[in-house]
C-alpha cells in the first residue's frame, strides 16, 4: 500500500513540476515577444500624505494584458522575467516609461514623485548608474523626483558593493526606499549600513493590523525604529479607514492601498489626480 501510494505522489509530484515547467516555458516566450512589441503597461498607484488626503507621489507598478480579458500577475511573470534574464530590460523599459509619464505630468503642472521597483539583479548589472542617468537625461526629468525601491534580497551579496552603489545613486539626487521592510532577509544592520531615504512598511504587517495586537507591536516598532534612524515611513496595503487612522496616529508619512486607488493606466490616474487637486 505504502508502495502504491509513494509511486501515486511521485507521479502527481512529476506532473505538477511539468505544468510548472511548461507554464514557465510558455510564459518566457511570450514575455519576450510582449516585451519586444510593447505589450506590456505602467499602472501608477497613488502615495498619499495621511494628514491632508493629499497625492504627493506614485509606485510605478507593471501590467501584463495576457490577453483581452487576463492581467497576468508581475508576482507571477516578474520572477521568470529574472531567471531567463528578462529583468534588465524589463525594468529598464519600466524605468524609463515612469520618467517620461512623470515628466508628463510635471509639464502639466502636476509635481509628483515616481518609484520605481528595481530587483536584485538590475541592481547587480555593471552599467546600472550610467543607464539611470541615460535615462533621466533622456527623458529630462529631474532625480529629486525619482525614487527606486529595493528589496533586502538585494543586499544579500555584496554588502559593500551594494552600499557604495547605493551612495552613487543618491549622490545623483535620486532617493531609495527599502520595499516590503520585514518580510525578507531582514537584519537591523542593513538600516543602519544602508544609506536609505524610506522604508515601506510590509502589506503583511498592514492587513490584520485592526485584529491582530502582534501586528500593531511590529508596525509600532518598525514606525518608531525608522523615525529615529531618520528614515520617512511608507505604508503600504492601506485598505481601511482603520487602517488609515492608525497610520494618521502614529504620524506615518505616506500611506499607498486600496482605500486610495488601486494601481491605475496613466490616463485613469490623470483623471484621479484632477480630482484629487481640486
Ligand atoms: P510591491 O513593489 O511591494 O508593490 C505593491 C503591490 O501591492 C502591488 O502588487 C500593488 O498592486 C499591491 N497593492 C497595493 N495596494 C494594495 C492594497 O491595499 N491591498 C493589497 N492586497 N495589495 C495592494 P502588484 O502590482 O501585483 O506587484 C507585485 C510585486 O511585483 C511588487 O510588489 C513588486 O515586487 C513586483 N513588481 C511590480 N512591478 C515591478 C517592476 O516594474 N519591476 C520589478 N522589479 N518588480 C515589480
Ligand atoms: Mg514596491
Ligand atoms: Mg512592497
Ligand atoms: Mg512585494
Amino acid at each position: 500500500l505504502a508502495k502504491a501510494h509513494g509511486r501515486g505522489n511521485y507521479q502527481f509530484f512529476t506532473a505538477e513540476l511539468n505544468r510548472k515547467a511548461m507554464r514557465h516555458l510558455m510564459l518566457d516566450t511570450r514575455l519576450r515577444k510582449a516585451l519586444e512589441q510593447e505589450e506590456l503597461q505602467v499602472f501608477y498607484q497613488p502615495q498619499v500624505n495621511p494628514s491632508n488626503g493629499r497625492i504627493v507621489g506614485m509606485e510605478a507598478l507593471v501590467r501584463w494584458p495576457y490577453s483581452p480579458t487576463e492581467f497576468i500577475s508581475p508576482a507571477e511573470f516578474i520572477p521568470v522575467a529574472e531567471e531567463m534574464g528578462l529583468i534588465v530590460p524589463l525594468g529598464e523599459w519600466v524605468l524609463r516609461t515612469a520618467c517620461i509619464q512623470t515628466k508628463i505630468w510635471q509639464d502639466a503642472g502636476l509635481n509628483l514623485r515616481v518609484a520605481v521597483n528595481l530587483s536584485a539583479q538590475q541592481f547587480r548589472q555593471q552599467n546600472l548608474l550610467e543607464k539611470i542617468m541615460m535615462i533621466l537625461s533622456e527623458t529630462g526629468l529631474s532625480p529629486d523626483y525619482l525614487e527606486l525601491e529595493l528589496t533586502e534580497s538585494t543586499f544579500l551579496e555584496g554588502a559593500e558593493a551594494a552600499i557604495s552603489l547605493m551612495n552613487k545613486i543618491k549622490k545623483l539626487g535620486i532617493n531609495l526606499s527599502l520595499d516590503d521592510f520585514g518580510t525578507g532577509y531582514s537584519s537591523l544592520s542593513y538600516l543602519k549600513r544602508f544609506p536609505l531615504d524610506n522604508l515601506k512598511i510590509a502589506q503583511e504587517f498592514v492587513r490584520d493590523l485592526t485584529t491582530d495586537p502582534c501586528d500593531v507591536a511590529i508596525a509600532e516598532a518598525i514606525i518608531s525604529l525608522a523615525r529615529r534612524l531618520g528614515l520617512k515611513i511608507i505604508a503600504e496595503g492601506v485598505e481601511t479607514q482603520e487602517h488609515l487612522t492608525f497610520f494618521q496616529t502614529h504620524h506615518c508619512d505616506l500611506v499607498q492601498g486600496y482605500l486610495f486607488s488601486r494601481p491605475l493606466p496613466a490616463l485613469e490616474f490623470t483623471e484621479l489626480l484632477k480630482k484629487n487637486s481640486s
